[in-house]
């Protein structure tokens, strides 16, 4: 039954978002029947909500309050992500990949890069194994765990045929949180080709519908939607104590706290932190480094796309069920270091109009809306390196509507991707012209989906945020709890990662809880 725990319960754990970080630390406490209140900015909402449409799913899902965006960065919309219960997991294509052993190592690996600040993670891939598994497990990723894999779409041969033509042999159809089969009372996929837009049958795996269900299943949950936090309170001890939110008619309350935990993605996760200073901690919370809002990463991220000289229908079919792994190593032969993965990709007229033609009308919008049906398409995934000046701030004057400053999302591209990019589209143009597409095109620059970095993991107090369960150095009792922690991007989608994590944070939070420590 779901709880309803009073303002003044000191002994709760405070989880603010209920996305992939929030919701798994969520459904782990609860199930060791730890009391959580968890503080969710957007909405709760239904399969009966989802409909097999874009541009409706995106304005109904997206995060669309005020974010400026400097650099690369595009402004307005710089991040893309979902203010409503199960976060971002509501609009995700599920790709759920391991990072790499040398990943986790790529200060040893690469040695220093101008420019960059990379680390080493304090964890290495044997750490996280056991961790993975679980998660594998639990949300049922394709090819893992005996799991069988998606069925090859018509995109997804066109990908292939394309791929091994220029030697690359590494290819399947990818390690998908989407169910092959009927799995944990969710139905297969239907490859309707519409997972953007939050899988109408529920095939795809969500927070919404799994971990955020089972934590409410114990008496231990209180899930609050339309709860936006505010502010991190600390008492004179410099614990965090509570935490202050507005809920949906702008009513403010404060809600007491024994352990609080972030995990609001990594531009509110910073503007909660920032926002929080007190006298004690002027440069907001957890901050003595000051390394929150630095070493933003995004990924190294663009598509391309051929027009073959037959029908594809690439709509049809699971969105991002293919991958290419054969360049996901250290080489700098090829000009750059680390690594990148293709993965399948498929785009809506829709998006092709607002944003590969910007304006969507004209000469241009009609020949490509013309070749739509033999359009193949994969996006790059690559290893995005730490820069100190990538970073997340608050703006000075400019507030939003509960009265916060407005982040500012600032980006550049460092010169070891760009490298990558280039050699990225030069190999994927090749493939699709040795099978004969009668064009190649790029397109990069739209808001970023995966976010990392901000509050990043390490051993030295003096140079990282927190340790690596994500307790930050400065205030014991006060967790990251999202992808924010990440020390470097390596170049596998990070939401396994994230999820493994806070596995692994819920572990030791208990263990805290239960010793008392905490
Ligand atoms: C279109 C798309 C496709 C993607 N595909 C993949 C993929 O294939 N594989 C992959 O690994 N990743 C993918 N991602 C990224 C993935 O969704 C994110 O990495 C993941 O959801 C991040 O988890 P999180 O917990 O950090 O944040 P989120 O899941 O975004 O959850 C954060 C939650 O916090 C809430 N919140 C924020 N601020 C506050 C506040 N002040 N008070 C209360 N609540 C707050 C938000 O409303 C949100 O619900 C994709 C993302 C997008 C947009
Ligand atoms: S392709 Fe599969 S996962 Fe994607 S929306 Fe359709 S049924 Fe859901």
């Amino acid at each position: 039954m779901p709880a309803n725990f009073a303002l003044d319960d000191d002994s709760v754990v405070v989880i603010i978002g209920s996305g992939a970080g929030g919701g798994t630390v969520s459904q782990q406490l609860t199930a060791r029947g730890i009391k959580v209140v968890c503080l969710e900015a957007g909405p709760r909402r239904g399969l009966g909500d989802i409909v097999n449409n874009e541009p409706e799913m995106f304005v109904k899902l997206s995060w669309l309050d005020r974010r400026i965006g400097e650099g690369y960065a595009p402004d307005g919309m710089p991040v893309w992500s979902v203010k409503g219960v199960g976060g971002t997991t509501t609009h995700w294509t599920a790709c759920c990949p391991r990072l790499h052993d040398f990943e986790f190592k790529s200060l040893s690996t690469y040695g220093e890069i101008a420019d960059c600040n990379l680390a080493d993670w304090p964890l290495s891939l044997d750490d996280m194994a056991p961790w993975y598994d679980i998660a594998e497990d639990m949300l049922g990723v394709t090819g893992t765990h005996g799991i069988e894999r998606l069925p090859p779409s018509a995109n997804f041969k066109v990908m292939e045929a394309a791929a091994r033509k220029v030697g690359y042999s590494d290819i399947d159809t990818y390690n998908m949180a989407i169910n092959s089969a009927p799995r944990n009372g969710r139905p297969a996929c239907l490859q309707m080709g519409f997972c953007n837009s939050g899988c109408a049958i529920n095939a795809k795996w969500t927070t919404l519908f799994n971990h955020i269900p089972q934590a409410e299943a114990t008496d231990y949950y209180d899930l609050r939607p339309d709860s936006m936090v505010t502010r991190i309170v600390t008492d004179e001890n410099g614990r965090a104590s509570a935490v202050r939110y507005r809920d949906k008619d702008g009513v403010e309350h404060e809600q007491k706290a024994r352990v609080v935990c972030v995990a609001a993605n990594v531009v509110e996760t910073t503007r909660l932190l920032l926002n929080s200073a007190t006298e004690r901690f002027p440069n907001g919370l957890a901050n003595s480094s000051d390394q929150v809002g630095r070493n933003y990463m995004r990924h190294v991220m663009g598509m391309v796309f051929g027009v073959m000289p037959g029908e594809v229908n690439w709509y049809k079919g699971t969105t991002c069920a293919g991958v290419i792994r054969d360049e996901i190593k250290h080489d700098t032969s090829r000009g750059f270091s680390g690594g990148f993965q293709y993965h399948l990709l498929a785009l809506g007229p829709e998006y092709i109009a607002t944003n590969l033609v910007p304006n969507g009308w004209g000469k241009d919008y009609a020949n490509l809306l013309l070749d739509y049906d033999k359009l193949s398409g994969v996006i790059i995934t690559g290893e995005d390196p730490p820069q100190q000046s990538n970073r997340i701030t608050l703006h000075a004057t400019e507030k939003d509507q509960h009265g916060l400053p407005v982040p500012i999302v600032s980006y550049n591209k460092h010169p070891n991707t760009e490298a990558m990019l280039q050699y990225a589209y030069g190999r994927a143009r090749s493939m699709y012209e040795a099978l004969g597409a009668t064009r190649t095109f790029t397109h990069e620059g739209f808001g970023a989906t995966h976010n990392m970095g901000v509050c990043r993991m390490g051993a030295d107090p003096a140079t990282s945020v927190c340790n690596s369960y994500g307790q930050t150095h400065d205030i014991p009792n006060l967790f990251v709890s999202d992808g924010s922690l990440f020390t470097t991007s390596g170049s596998a989608n990070p939401t396994l990662t994230i999820i493994s994590l806070m596995l692994r944070q819920a572990d030791y939070l208990a263990g805290e809880l239960g010793s008392g420590a905490l």
